[in-house]
Formats: C-alpha cells, sequence, structure tokens
C-alpha cells in the first residue's frame, strides 16, 4: 500500500490570513484535491470559520458533505487534523478515498497491528500526516494524549458527534470523555458533525463535548433526491421485486425487515427469484457479517437483507433504494434508514410496504415492553406520528420535515402522493359501520373476523360466535375486502381504534372512535391508489445527468415529462465505464466508488471528453485521479465514439 502521498498543491498554497487567503486556499483544495468547482450550501462558511480557528456544531443530513468541512481545513491549516471516529469501516474507507485523492492520511484503531500503529503514530508526531482517524478509546488513552502534546495539532474533529448522547441507538461511552481535548489543548479548534436531526440530541452534543460556545452550523435536513413511496401491502415480496425490477435491476440497495428470521427468508426469496441478496443481521457470525457487508461495498448490484443492525457506518454513496417491509418504529429511525439511499445526490428511491399487520405488531411490542409509563407513552406519540406518515394524504416529504421541526412550503414533487395523488373520501358512514362491528363483537377481534362480519362472510368463526345474527352483519357490501382493510388500517393510524395489548391484538374503540359512532364527528379517509405506477430511476439518473452543470443541482420536483431515455450507445458507454471501473478496484482492493463515483461516470457518458484537459473538467477527478485514472477511461470513451 501506498502510505505517503504528497500533496500535490500543498506547497504552493499560502497559510490562511485574515484577508479571507484561508478560503482561496480552500477553493484551490477544494479543485485540485477533490476535483469540485464550487462548495456546496454552507460548506465555504463553515470551512472559512474553521480554517480561522472557529469551533463549529455543524448539523446537515447525510450526503450533505460533511466530510469536506474538515477535510479541507485540515489540508489548509498547519500541522495534523485529529478525526474522532466511531467505526473501523468508516475510518478506513475515508483514509482509503483520501489517499485515492494523494492526501497523506491513515487511522489508528484495533485492526491495526502494534508495528503498524506505531508507524502511524510518528508519522503523526512528525508532520507527515493531514489526518489521522482515531477511534475514540484510543485517544483517551495517556498513551496517545502524550503523542498529541507533541504533535502539531491543526484540528479536532468529531465526526458522529450523537455518539456522545446517551438516548440514542449509538451511544458510545469513550466520546463523552472527549472534552478533555479542548482542556489540553484550548487553542485547537473543533468541530464536530452530526446528522442526527432532533433538538434533544443537538442540544446533548453542544453540553456533552463542551460546545456551547461554538458556532452552529444547521443545514435543512430535507434530502430532496430521495422519492419516497408507501404502498398498502398485499404480497410484499412480489411487490417489491416488482419495484426493483422495474426500477433498480443493476442498483445497490438495502432492504429492511424487523426480525432476523425474516431476512434470512427474503434474502432466500431473492436469490431464488434470480436476485442476489445478502443477509446481514446480529444472529450472524461477525466474519459472516464483515464478509457480506465487504461485498455489498465492493460489489454493485447487490441487494443487502438487514435488520436496523446494519447502517451505521456505511458510506457507500451509490446505494440507490431502501426498502422496508416493515414499518419502522419511529420517524427518527425511518429517515435515518432511508438517508441510507442516494448519499451521491442523484435520484434514489425510498419504497416501503405497510400493512395491518405492522401496526398490530409494533403496538403489541410497545406495550408489552418493560419500558415504563412516561416512555411508553413517548414511543406510543412515535409510532402515530409513522402511521400518520403511512396513512397522508399529503405531500409526505411535508409530513418528514414537519416532524423535524422543519417545514417545507409547497408539496415536493418527488413523492408518492405529490407524483400520484390520492383521493380522499367522506368516510364517516364506513367508519361508523367498522366502529359498530368492533363494538359489537365485544372489541376483542382483529380486523379479518371484523370485515368477514361486515361483508356477511358465513365463516366457521362468524357462525360459531353467533355474529351472523348481528344487526352489523353483512351491512358492509358496498366495499370490497381490501378497501374495508384500509378502513381499518386508517381508523387505527388516526386514533379511532387502538390494538389491545393482550393476546391477539384485538380492537378497542377510543373516545374519538365512539364520537364517530354517535355521529359527532366525520372522517376522512384516503383512498388506497389502485395501481402503483412506476418510474424508472435509471431514466432520472440519466435525465438527471443530462441536465448539464453540476451533476449534484438534484431539485426535488423530477416528476413529469420529459423523460429522456439513455440511448443504446450511451448504456453500452455506461457499462463499459463500470467495467473499468470495477477492474481497477478490484486491482487495489478498494470499493468502486472510490475511484469514481457514479455521478462522474454520468458525466462522462454525457460529456464524453476526449482529452485529459476535458476529463480534469469532469466533478470529482482531481490532479492525482486524472494522473492516475485518464487514460483507462479516456480509452473506453475513444472504443464508443
Ligand atoms: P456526509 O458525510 O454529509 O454524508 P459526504 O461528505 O460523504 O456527506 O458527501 C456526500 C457526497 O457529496 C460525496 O459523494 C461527496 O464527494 C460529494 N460532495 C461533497 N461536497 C461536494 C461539493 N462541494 N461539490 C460536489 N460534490 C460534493
Ligand atoms: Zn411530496
Amino acid at each position: 500500500m501506498d502510505s505517503l502521498f504528497s500533496f500535490p498543491s500543498r506547497a504552493t498554497s499560502p497559510a490562511p490570513g485574515p484577508d479571507g487567503s484561508g478560503l482561496d486556499a480552500a477553493l484551490s483544495a477544494l479543485r485540485t484535491v477533490f476535483g469540485y468547482a464550487a462548495f456546496r450550501g454552507q460548506q465555504a462558511d463553515i470551512i472559512d470559520h474553521v480554517v480561522r480557528g472557529g469551533d463549529a456544531l455543524v448539523l446537515m443530513p447525510t450526503g450533505g458533505g460533511k466530510s469536506l468541512c474538515y477535510q479541507i481545513p485540515a489540508l489548509v491549516r498547519d500541522g495534523v487534523t485529529v478525526v474522532v471516529s466511531p467505526l473501523i469501516a468508516l475510518m478506513r474507507d475515508q483514509v482509503t478515498a483520501l489517499r485515492e485523492l494523494g492526501v497523506r492520511a491513515a487511522f489508528l484503531n484495533s485492526s491495526l497491528g502494534a508495528a503498524e500503529a506505531r508507524e502511524v503514530e510518528r508519522d503523526m508526531v512528525r508532520g507527515d500526516l493531514d489526518l489521522v482517524y482515531i477511534a475514540p478509546e484510543r485517544l483517551v488513552t495517556p498513551r496517545f494524549l502524550d503523542l498529541l502534546d507533541r504533535t502539531k495539532l491543526a484540528l479536532f474533529a468529531l465526526d458522529e458527534a450523537h455518539c456522545v448522547s446517551q438516548w440514542g441507538h449509538d451511544f458510545r461511552p469513550e466520546y463523552l470523555q472527549l472534552s478533555i481535548l479542548h482542556e489540553r489543548h484550548p487553542d485547537v479548534p473543533r468541530i464536530a458533525l452530526t446528522a442526527t436531526a432532533d433538538v434533544q440530541t443537538r442540544n446533548e452534543i453542544k453540553e456533552k463535548l463542551g460546545l456551547t460556545e461554538a458556532r452552529v452550523f444547521l443545514s435543512s435536513f430535507d434530502r430532496p433526491n430521495i422519492t419516497y413511496r408507501v404502498v398498502p401491502k398485499k404480497s410484499e415480496r412480489q411487490q417489491m421485486l416488482a419495484f426493483l425490477n422495474e426500477n433498480h435491476g443493476e442498483d445497490a440497495g438495502i432492504v429492511y425487515c424487523l426480525s432476523r428470521n425474516k431476512v434470512e427468508e427474503t434474502a432466500a426469496w431473492l436469490n431464488a427469484q434470480g436476485r442476489e441478496a445478502l443477509p446481514y443481521h446480529a444472529g450472524l457470525p461477525a466474519e459472516v457479517r464483515e464478509a457480506n457487508q465487504d461485498r455489498f461495498i465492493k460489489g454493485e448490484g447487490l441487494v443487502m437483507v438487514a435488520t436496523v443492525a446494519f447502517g451505521m457506518g456505511i458510506d457507500k454513496p451509490n446505494v440507490r433504494f431502501v426498502c422496508h417491509l416493515d414499518l419502522p418504529k419511529s420517524l427518527e429511525a425511518y429517515y435515518q434508514e432511508t438517508g441510507r439511499a442516494g448519499r451521491d445526490g442523484l435520484p434514489a428511491n425510498a419504497w416501503m410496504a405497510y400493512g395491518m399487520a405492522d401496526v398490530v405488531m409494533l403496538r403489541q411490542m410497545l406495550e408489552q415492553s418493560e419500558a415504563g409509563d412516561s416512555h411508553r407513552r413517548v414511543e406510543r406519540g412515535k409510532l402515530e406520528a409513522m402511521l400518520g406518515y403511512c396513512e397522508s394524504s399529503g405531500c409526505r416529504r411535508q409530513v418528514l420535515l414537519n416532524y423535524f421541526n422543519e417545514t417545507l412550503a409547497k408539496p415536493c414533487g418527488n413523492c408518492d402522493t405529490c407524483l400520484e395523488p390520492v383521493a380522499t373520501w367522506d368516510g364517516t358512514i364506513a367508519a361508523q359501520k367498522a366502529l359498530s362491528a368492533v363494538y359489537r363483537t365485544g372489541q376483542r377481534y382483529g380486523a379479518g373476523h371484523l370485515i368477514d362480519v361486515l361483508l356477511g362472510n358465513p365463516t366457521e368463526k362468524v357462525v360459531q360466535q353467533a355474529h351472523d345474527a348481528l344487526k352489523t352483519y353483512g351491512v358492509g357490501k358496498e366495499l370490497a375486502k381490501a378497501e374495508w382493510q384500509s378502513v381499518y388500517r386508517q381508523l387505527v393510524a388516526n386514533g379511532f381504534l387502538t390494538v389491545d395489548l393482550e393476546g391477539y391484538g384485538g380492537f378497542r374503540l377510543t373516545d374519538a372512535g365512539v364520537a364517530v359512532i354517535k355521529g359527532q364527528r366525520t372522517v376522512r379517509l384516503r383512498k388506497d391508489p389502485v395501481q402503483e405506477r412506476r418510474r424508472n430511476v435509471h431514466d432520472a439518473l440519466r435525465r438527471q445527468s443530462g441536465r448539464g452543470g453540476s451533476s449534484f443541482s438534484t431539485g426535488g420536483g423530477s416528476s413529469g415529462g420529459g423523460r429522456a431515455t439513455l440511448s443504446a450507445a450511451d448504456d453500452a458507454l455506461w457499462h463499459a465505464l463500470r467495467d473499468c471501473r470495477t477492474e481497477l478496484a478490484k486491482e487495489q482492493g478498494v470499493p468502486p466508488y472510490v475511484i469514481f463515483h457514479d455521478s462522474t461516470l454520468l458525466e462522462m457518458v454525457h460529456q464524453r471528453p476526449l482529452t485529459p484537459d476535458a476529463f480534469a473538467r469532469l466533478p470529482g477527478v482531481g490532479s492525482r485521479k486524472l494522473d492516475r485514472y485518464a487514460a483507462a477511461f479516456l480509452d473506453v470513451i475513444h472504443e464508443h465514439g
């Protein structure tokens, strides 16, 4: 492995001064090293602030471009930048990508042998590195703190800063000790970064990391390139496979399931259908998990079927879809999981199948949990918000952002309800029938039996319980079974019914439900879309690249016409470029996206550069990648001329 690269523009870039030359140096690093033309969003402000020695707390969604916010200051400021990162895989990927760009970066964690670690430490103290990634538990050891005392430090970057939150899923106790850095090195600026959207975590980070004085840079948490879709469950696997075949025949993506069993079964089923899939859950041996993760990251087109154990620290930029076969238990979880799609800014899909059984199961899990009452109330509120999202007849993105205290003035135009508006109808009478069936059968049954009663199906159970003698028997023939299922789902989602805790998840009326029966309130319901219209994401990808300018200017509103399909010639070139990338990646044992992102390949298809100069102008082509890879890719382009 080549260990130390000299950083090309470093020698020539001026030291930052109070006159703004820091930002000039930053821009030059952005262009020559990373190959990008301009900063995005708040990057310029953040980098300027940090280069000048200010502390910063950066709250930006996944894919927002957080890494550059400390990587560029690391190149511009004198000394070594120490990056605290919680996961070995994450560190390794970042360091691989940086080295690929010619940046002097290394990591220190338990995956290194003693001799290798010593070498990295020596380089650090000598100032032969620009960035050192380190695991928090190692950072706070006396030995490393002593090394830091002997190192010229440029910056401390605290990545995944939400790990300091004791209430979050990713809590890492060692993060609580990180304030020691500031105590020992008060003059070294700090930048903490996270993609966690909620306000409590934000405050906890400030307090626990001693960043109350830091400037806060808060970005919108919208992910405009993700298309959100929720479909009513019929046969979930078939529905998903159809969606994947239609939109993501060659793409990599993640399928989330609630249980380990379901993960295994779904992965096996997908393979049997000819779609290559791997399982991932906490019950698998560590070697298997690691191997599967590695294959997912390095491969193209693999489907990872996983429980929530999979995801953190996966920064594969071209995850094109995230599917949920089970309902996540909160919108926070949903946002985080779907957020793993489309980190590269190109169009991506978040697809979820949702049905009554999900609601019943989650409610039961919740009610049976050991948690105390107040905690349960919070969890129940979260579940209700999740259900509200599923049953929304308005823009899903508005519901989602609203939950994170952000407002989106107009419907997004890039979710299913925007793309294929759902009709609503006055469901008061249907709701009264559905609720009275619940009441008259003793508030003990779930949707299946109740629907038999409404439809007048003389099943064994109906007859046995003498429910064919009830007034509600057979009064619901105007709706089909699937429509009644939708009615019940919405009655639960909207709080007219609750799910019984004991036993089999029977429904009970709430006060709101009683009010409906008494004719004191009306109910509007959404009609389930009859047919899912599908959009071809490959088309979208190509349309995107055909827009000209930056391939990252992903607007939300990609609905409607103007869909240019890629010509056969473009398609052939796209595949040839991908093969070329795969080969180079294999040779070096790195993930393909470390060579070039999809967005860069798509620009190659679009612009068809024929000279190194033209190649250098592609986004994502810095000086080092130009030297190493231009020839190989130019050959491919010439062959397809
Ligand atoms: P985050 O850490 O916030 O999830 P990353 O730092 O991984 O996001 O950046 C997401 C993607 O955006 C990466 O592919 C990165 O190369 C790209 N990117 C970041 N900043 C820019 C920029 N200024 N111009 C073009 N692409 C950028
Ligand atoms: Zn929308």
